[in-house]
């Protein structure tokens, strides 16, 4: 069993871990400071705090950082960054520099799309990410320190996150909270809570688990089909969590006087028809969700594309003709594999084949 990440602590936690160490609890704040303000590389680098101290954090605690493997994209387009763990498993993040109505709305703000597993168990038709099954839960440290690293590597700052990225964040609740608190604390990374997105397949109970939860983030439901027919067919949890328990659950989540939204990507030939635009019209209305409708990315291997450009407007004015608010996005970053786990997809597959002569 690996170390705790010392970035899976919140700063009570510390106070306690000194407090208990017999120390004075403000070593906590000393040591959240060279972590989240001053982001040194290391425990030895802690100057303030007494060398035993430092000694003892390290025999007790983790301080690794990913190490990035490749880069995709450049300045002012969307970037993809793989890293490889302490254990060697690959995740992938995305940064998405500011884009008016990226995500539904005018912003001008720098989106980091994040991972909360090693791989997924979902099996999600369409998704890369599950192609290769699931591996493991990242710790909170380890969702945190996606973006740290991306504001190291990039050289900017992140004001919104999604968590978009490889896995379900909904199957990794208890570390998925930990990470935003570090994540939204003003001695960690200060993030509104408003701009940080929750995405989640659909696990109905613990949607409802979110409902009573005190921090305001966002939460949007991947829906991507209007009827348990269509939506059974793309995504194996409607089995489980069919669509009438699983608005439900929004229901008591809005009912909690919580807003959340809708995901729909559009799938020629699969849930793009004229039916499937009224009645998923009909839900977002039920639940007043914005509706985000999203082109599909074309995973290699996988059978799927997206609608025609015009096919696509048409989806749209449907819903906004049966009164639903939605935005179609007319996103970048189709080019460099931005859809979730292609990138490690592509290189554990290349790391995996047989080396070829020469
Ligand atoms: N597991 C969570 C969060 C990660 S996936 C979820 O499913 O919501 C984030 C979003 O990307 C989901 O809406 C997912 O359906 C979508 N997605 C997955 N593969 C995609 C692809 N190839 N093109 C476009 N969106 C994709
Ligand atoms: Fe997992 Fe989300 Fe991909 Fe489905 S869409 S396989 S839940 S990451």
């Amino acid at each position: 069993m690996s170390k705790t990440s010392i970035k899976s602590l919140t700063l009570e936690e510390l106070s306690k871990y000194f407090a208990a160490q017999g120390e004075r609890p403000f070593r906590a704040k000393q040591l959240v400071d060279w972590l989240y303000q001053k982001r040194i590389g290391s425990f030895d680098e802690m100057t303030d705090l007494l060398a035993t101290t430092r000694t003892r954090l390290a025999s007790e605690f983790g301080f690794v950082r990913p190490e990035v493997v490749r880069v995709l994209g450049a300045k002012d387009t969307t970037r993809k960054f793989l890293f490889r763990l302490s254990d060697g498993s690959l995740i992938e993040s995305v940064l998405i520099p500011a884009s008016p109505a990226l995500y539904g709305e005018t912003s001008d703000r720098r989106t980091a799309c994040v991972s909360t597993q090693v791989g997924c168990a979902y099996g999600c038709k369409f998704c890369a990410s599950g192609l290769e099954g699931f591996a493991r839960n990242l710790e909170a440290g380890e969702i945190v320190d996606q973006l740290l690293a991306i504001e190291k590597e990039s050289g900017e700052k992140i004001d919104n996150i999604v968590f978009m990225g490889m896995g379900e964040p909904l199957a990794n609740v208890t570390n998925l909270l930990r990470a935003i608190r570090i994540i939204n604390a003003p001695w960690g990374l200060g993030i509104g809570a408003r701009h940080i997105t929750i995405s989640t397949s659909g696990l109905a109970p613990q949607i409802r688990k979110l409902a009573t939860e005190p921090t305001q983030f966002r939460l949007a439901i991947s829906l991507h089909g209007a009827t348990d027919e269509v939506r059974s067919q793309i995504m194996p949890i409607n089995r489980k969590y069919n669509l009438a328990v699983l608005l439900q659950a929004c229901d008591f989540y809005v009912a909690q006087k919580k807003r959340l939204m809708f995901e729909y990507i559009l799938i020629a030939g699969v849930n793009d028809s004229d039916e499937q635009a009224q009645r998923l019209a009909r839900h977002a209305q039920r639940l007043s969700a914005k509706i985000n409708l999203i082109p599909y990315n074309t995973v290699e291997g996988l059978p799927w594309s997206r609608p025609s450009r015009n096919r696509q407007e048409t989806f749209l004015r449907i819903l906004r003709h049966h009164g639903a608010v939605a935005t179609l996005r007319r996103e970048k970053g189709h080019d460099i594999d931005a859809a979730c786990g292609q990138l490690r997809l592509q290189t554990t597959r290349a790391e995996n084949a047989p080396a070829t002569a020469g």
